[in-house]
């Protein structure tokens, strides 16, 4: 302002230390509760997973016994054959090396980061992971990414606990029916968002937890802790976007969930 001749200049200054400490701070909670949630699912899927992993390794087992045999007498043919289960016994060690190696990206904290990710890979990850032992339960699982998607801005590990918990979910609602179909669709919502649904052929949500589903602590399940939605929910918010549920056209529940594209440039790596 002017006064007289002289010119005075106000200037505030708020210090925003304790504000920018305190949202780290809060970060770093919620990447611990995801972490901490991250472990408790895998310890829920132990025995499927070990399940999983006998597979190769009982496979393996048994080609190298054959090799065995085979050169008791290692004639030309013998020796092309155990050349063959060689290369099988190969297979399963790298099958069984990828489920482990799944599992253990799965459980580490990680440093909670967003970069630019294929929509592609997150889901086939997270359903790798999410979808053992689904076939043996009588669970069609169909995934459906839509061509030509642009990348997204994610968390890899976050965004996978979240298509794994609602995955999951989706095959513990058919446990009982007689319809079990799953099925994952990513497709363009707008040039900003992706979205991702998963719907299964389930009872759909309970009327008594329709409206607090994603507060913690709300379970329809016996051993339930009901802490997965509200962690899903956070981590999608925490991204920009949106997490809801509606009930679809089979009776199911319907999972809708958005994120951000990445910014332009980035679009020459998409699948
Ligand atoms: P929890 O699985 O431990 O119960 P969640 O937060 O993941 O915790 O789920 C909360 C509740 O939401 C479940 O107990 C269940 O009643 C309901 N729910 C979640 N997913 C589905 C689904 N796909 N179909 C029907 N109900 C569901």
């Amino acid at each position: 302002m002017r006064s007289g001749d002289q010119v005075f200049f106000t200037g505030f200054i708020i210090d925003l230390t304790e504000q920018q400490r305190t949202q780290a701070r809060l970060q770093e909670l919620q990447s611990d509760l995801a972490h901490v949630s991250r472990l408790s699912a895998m310890g829920e899927m132990a025995s499927t997973l070990a399940h999983e992993l006998n597979q190769p390794l009982g496979a393996i087992a048994n080609y190298t016994k054959g090799c065995r045999r085979l050169l008791a007498n290692p004639d030309a043919e013998a020796i092309a054959k155990t050349i063959e289960v060689l290369d099988k016994t190969a297979e399963q060690a790298l099958r069984a090396g990828h489920i482990i190696r799944r599992l253990r990206e799965f459980v580490t904290r990680g440093e909670t980061e967003r970069r630019p990710e294929p929509v592609s890979r997150l889901i086939e990850e997270a359903s790798a992971l999410a979808l053992v032992g689904a076939r043996e339960q009588g669970i069609t699982a169909r995934v459906r990414v839509a061509p030509g998607l642009k990348l997204v801005l994610a968390d890899r590990v976050q965004v996978q606990q979240v298509l794994i918990n609602l995955m999951r979910n989706a095959r513990e609602a058919m446990q009982q029916g007689e319809r079990r179909e799953m099925a994952v669709d990513a497709h363009t919502l707008s040039s900003e968002f992706v979205e991702i649904t998963v719907s299964d052929t389930g009872p759909g949500i309970a009327d008594e937890v329709v409206d607090r589903l994603f507060q913690p602590f709300v379970t329809t399940k016996a051993s339930g802790m009901g802490v997965g939605l509200s962690i899903c929910r956070t981590i999608i918010e925490a991204h920009g976007g949106r997490l809801t549920v509606e009930r679809n056209a089979a009776g199911g529940a319907t999972f809708r969930l958005t994120l951000a594209t990445a910014p332009e440039g980035y679009t020459t790596h998409a699948p």
